[in-house]
């Protein structure tokens, strides 16, 4: 059978993450490479709880069709999460999504065509770029250092594409690099978002997840001329298997937003919503947060002390305030795909970080997870990576 597919579908059914997240999963291998939040911490008796009384109070609702913007409840608690953002907003001006991916999607359909432009962080969470690329948009990469993306590069790439329809930008501990925009070049962003008439995206999946450091405004925050659209998820901070993100924007760019979802799937799952309206009425999710923060920061702890002990001294490593991944550049490596092969001889496994970049990327790059390893298992990978980093690099 020869399928007809549209344009949109890549041509190669080659997927190298999801590949070497296989290779990574397989018994004996102490991964890094995922990026999957504690499931210790899910709180599972209070959502049973929590659970029970949504159908006992609102089952039928609970389990009929919904609105597409989401349920007045959620959205409530949603205004209230946006504030710790620095976001003063109300229900109307937000929708809920299907976990934050669908935020990207929608994205897409509301802003690209065929040959549009996005500028993205170098490097970038990869399963955007590849939302992105499926409505045909081509890509320029903007240089990152430790306060973020670099604000002259950003302002050179907006006048290098004069017509460049979205900046994506992951300011808090970004996936996969871990690192933070500053406040000043938040500021910046939504200054040149207006300057230049092109739309921010600002995903902030980890923000709540900080364990040093101070909390930050959103660039949302500094929005005077309505460019920036600011997503979130409850995934980070309470279970991703819910699938519950949201939107914040003006009244007309949300309808649109709504509109597309309705044609995407009518509505985000009625049932998650009610529960999770009725978890953070019944329990205290900040409490809940520090919890995940606490572990976070030991994890964290344990896995830089060791690259300390274990890794050459030369090795660059971000340093995460909050959020899952450590980024460690090492550019004596010039085969990232060969020191990975030799880690998974020696059991340890991470992402290399050649698929973050919406070009062909820079070698000796890779991201680490923490969040989701116990206290030995990281003692011992460090160890393990260590090793096979010294031996590659003859020292
Ligand atoms: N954006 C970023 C930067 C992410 O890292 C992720 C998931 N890891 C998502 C969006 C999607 O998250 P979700 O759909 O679970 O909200």
């Amino acid at each position: 059978m020869n399928y007809h597919f549209s344009s949109r579908v890549p041509k190669s059914d080659v997927d190298p993450v999801g590949d070497i997240l296989k290779i990574a999963g397989k018994p004996g291998i102490i991964s890094f490479a995922g990026g999957l939040p504690a499931p210790e911490l899910f709180p599972v008796t209070q959502i049973a709880q929590a659970t029970a009384q949504v159908l006992q109070e609102k089952g039928r609702d609970a389990l009929q069709y919904g609105s597409s913007q989401g349920i007045q409840e959620l959205r409530n608690v949603i205004v209230d999460r946006v504030k710790l953002a620095g976001i003063h907003t109300d229900a109307n001006h937000i929708m809920v999504a299907t976990g934050s991916q669908q935020t990207l999607d929608l994205t897409g359909k509301n802003f690209l065509d065929k040959g549009d432009t996005v500028i993205v962080e170098r490097p970038t969470y990869l399963c955007a770029v590849d939302v992105f690329k499926s409505y045909g948009a081509h890509f320029a990469g903007v240089n990152m250092d430790d306060a973020g993306m670099k604000m002259a590069e950003l302002e050179q790439a907006l006048i290098d594409n004069p017509s460049a329809k979205l900046i994506y930008t992951i300011p808090n501990f970004q996936n996969p690099t871990g690192r933070t925009m500053s406040l000043a070049r938040r500021q910046k962003v939504a200054e040149l978002a207006e300057k230049y008439d092109v739309m921010v995206l600002e995903d902030n999946p980890y923000g709540a997840v900080r364990f040093a450091g101070n909390s930050l405004p959103s660039i949302k925050s500094f929005d005077k001329s309505g460019h920036v659209i600011y997503m979130g998820t409850f995934s980070k901070i309470l279970a991703p298997g819910m699938r519950l993100g949201w939107i914040v924007t003006e009244t007309k760019l949300l309808s649109k937003y709504t509109m597309m979802k309705q044609s995407a799937d009518l509505h985000t799952d009625n049932l998650s919503q009610y529960i999770v309206a009725k978890y953070v009425a019944m329990f205290d999710i900040n409490r809940h947060i520090q919890s995940i923060c606490k572990l976070y920061q030991k994890r964290e702890r344990l896995m830089m002390n060791a690259i300390h002990k274990y890794f050459p001294s030369h090795v660059k490593c971000s340093q995460p305030e909050g959020g899952m991944f450590i980024w460690v550049e090492i550019p004596a490596i010039k085969d990232t795909q060969a020191l990975f092969a030799e880690c998974i001889k020696n059991n340890v496994a991470f992402v290399p970080g050649e698929p973050f970049y919406e070009d062909q990327g820079d070698p000796g790059n890779f991201r680490l997870n923490y969040s989701n390893m116990c206290d030995d298992q990281i003692e011992t990978g460090i160890k393990r990576l260590g090793a096979v980093i010294k031996q590659m690099i003859n020292c």
